[in-house]
C-alpha cells in the first residue's frame, strides 16, 4: 500500500538574474506503508533537497507529491497543517537542529505545543514517555541540548519527531555525524520505533553500506535525478546502472558480502554543476560505458526487471 507518490518532482532554486540550480529534476517514485527506504548518492545530487520537499519545507517548482491519497500542494492551510503533522524530519546534524537556549522537554514538546495536543500534567507524562522510548532519562527533561553527546541529541530529535505520532518520518543522514561506535544504537533504535509504531521511514544517507542495513528498497540519486531503485538485496546483488556499480565497488573489501564489483570502478572527476547539467543522461561525463547516444538522449525511467528500475541507455 503506498503512503507517498512522488510524481515527476523537480525543485529548482534561482541562482542570481539568469541561473537555475535543477537541485532535483524530474524524479518519480512511491514509498509503501511500513517500509524503510534508503536514498544514497554522493553530496550535491539532490536527496536533501528531495527529502525537504517531501516534508513540506520546500515547495516543488514542478510535479506532484501525493500523501496518503492527498495531493499535497491542493490542500488549504488547515489540511496541510494536519498532513505536516503526519510527516517529520530527523535532521543530519542533532547540534544545529535543537535550540541550545530550551530545555530538552521544551524541545520534545515542540510538536504538542504548536498542535495544541496536550497540556499540564499529560504534557509532561508525553515527554517522559518519548524520553523513554529513545532510551533517555525522564530528568534529561530539564536539561540543556548542550549537556548531552552527539548520539543522546539525536535521540532527542527522533524523540521529537514522534510527539506528534507520525506516519512517516524522513531522516536526512541521521547517523553521519555521529560516531561510528553510536552509528548502529542509532539504527537499532529507529528499526525498534518503526517496529513498534508501524512507520514508514524515507532514509537519507551517502554510503550504500550504511543504508543497506536499515532499507528494503534504496534508490540511487546523482545530480538531481534517480539512477536506480530496487530492493536492497537485488542492488546490491545485481546492480544494473554503470553509477550505482562504482559506489557498490568503493564499499571496502572487509564487506565483501556488500562489494557489487571484485574490481574497484573509479570514476574520473566531480559531479557537474547543477547549473548546466550535460545533455542527455547526467552520468555520462564520468560514466565508463557511455555511448554516443548518451550525449544526444535522456535515459527513459524503466522497469526493467520486476521492481528492479534504472535509467540508462544500456537498458533496452
Ligand atoms: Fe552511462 Fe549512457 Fe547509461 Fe548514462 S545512459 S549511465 S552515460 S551508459
Amino acid at each position: 500500500e503506498t503512503i507517498l507518490d512522488v510524481q515527476n518532482v523537480k525543485k529548482h532554486f534561482k541562482a542570481g538574474k539568469h541561473q537555475t540550480i535543477k537541485s532535483v529534476d524530474g524524479i518519480s517514485f512511491d514509498i509503501r506503508k511500513g517500509e524503510t527506504l534508503g536514498l544514497v548518492g554522493e553530496s550535491g545530487s539532490g536527496k536533501t533537497t528531495l527529502g525537504r520537499t517531501l516534508v513540506g519545507i520546500y515547495e516543488a517548482t514542478e510535479g506532484k507529491v501525493i500523501f496518503d491519497g492527498r495531493d499535497l500542494s491542493k490542500l488549504d492551510r488547515k489540511s496541510k497543517k494536519m498532513v505536516n503533522r503526519e510527516i517529520q524530519m530527523i535532521f543530519q546534524d542533532p547540534q544545529a537542529s535543537l535550540n541550545p537556549r530550551m530545555k530538552v522537554g521544551d524541545i520534545i514538546a515542540e510538536g504538542l505545543d504548536a498542535y495544541r495536543l496536550k497540556k499540564g500534567s499529560a504534557r509532561k507524562q508525553r515527554i517522559i514517555e518519548l524520553l523513554e522510548k529513545v532510551g533517555l532519562s525522564p530528568e534529561h527533561a530539564d536539561r540543556f541540548p548542550h549537556e548531552f553527546s552527539g548520539g543522546q541529541r539525536q535521540r532527542i530529535g527522533i524523540a521529537r519527531a514522534l510527539a506528534v505520532e507520525p506516519s512517516f518520518i524522513v531522516a536526512d543522514e541521521p547517523i553521519s555525524a555521529l560516531d561510528v561506535s553510536i552509528q548502529a544504537q542509532v539504527v537499532n533504535l529507529l528499526a525498534d520505533l518503526q517496529q513498534e509504531f508501524g512507520l514508514t521511514y524515507l532514509f537519507i544517507a551517502h554510503d550504500l553500506a550504511m543504508v543497506n542495513h536499515i532499507s528494503d528498497r534504496i534508490g540511487v540519486m546523482y545530480l538531481g535525478q534517480m539512477m536506480e531503485l530496487a530492493a536492497s538485496d537485488e542492488l546490491f546483488a545485481e546492480p544494473l546502472h554503470p553509477y550505482t556499480k562504482a559506489l557498490l565497488s568503493a564499499i571496502p573489501a572487509s564487506e565483501p558480502s556488500l562489494r557489487g564489483a571484485k574490481e574497484r570502478i573509479l570514476l574520473g572527476g566531480d559531479p557537474p554543476s547543477p547549473i548546466e547539467p550535460p545533455s542527455g543522461c547526467p552520468f555520462r561525463t564520468r560514466c565508463p560505458a557511455a555511448m554516443e547516444v548518451c550525449a544526444k538522449q535522456k535515459p527513459q525511467w524503466k522497469e526493467i526487471k520486476n521492481e528492479h528500475y534504472t535509467a540508462c541507455h544500456l537498458y533496452g
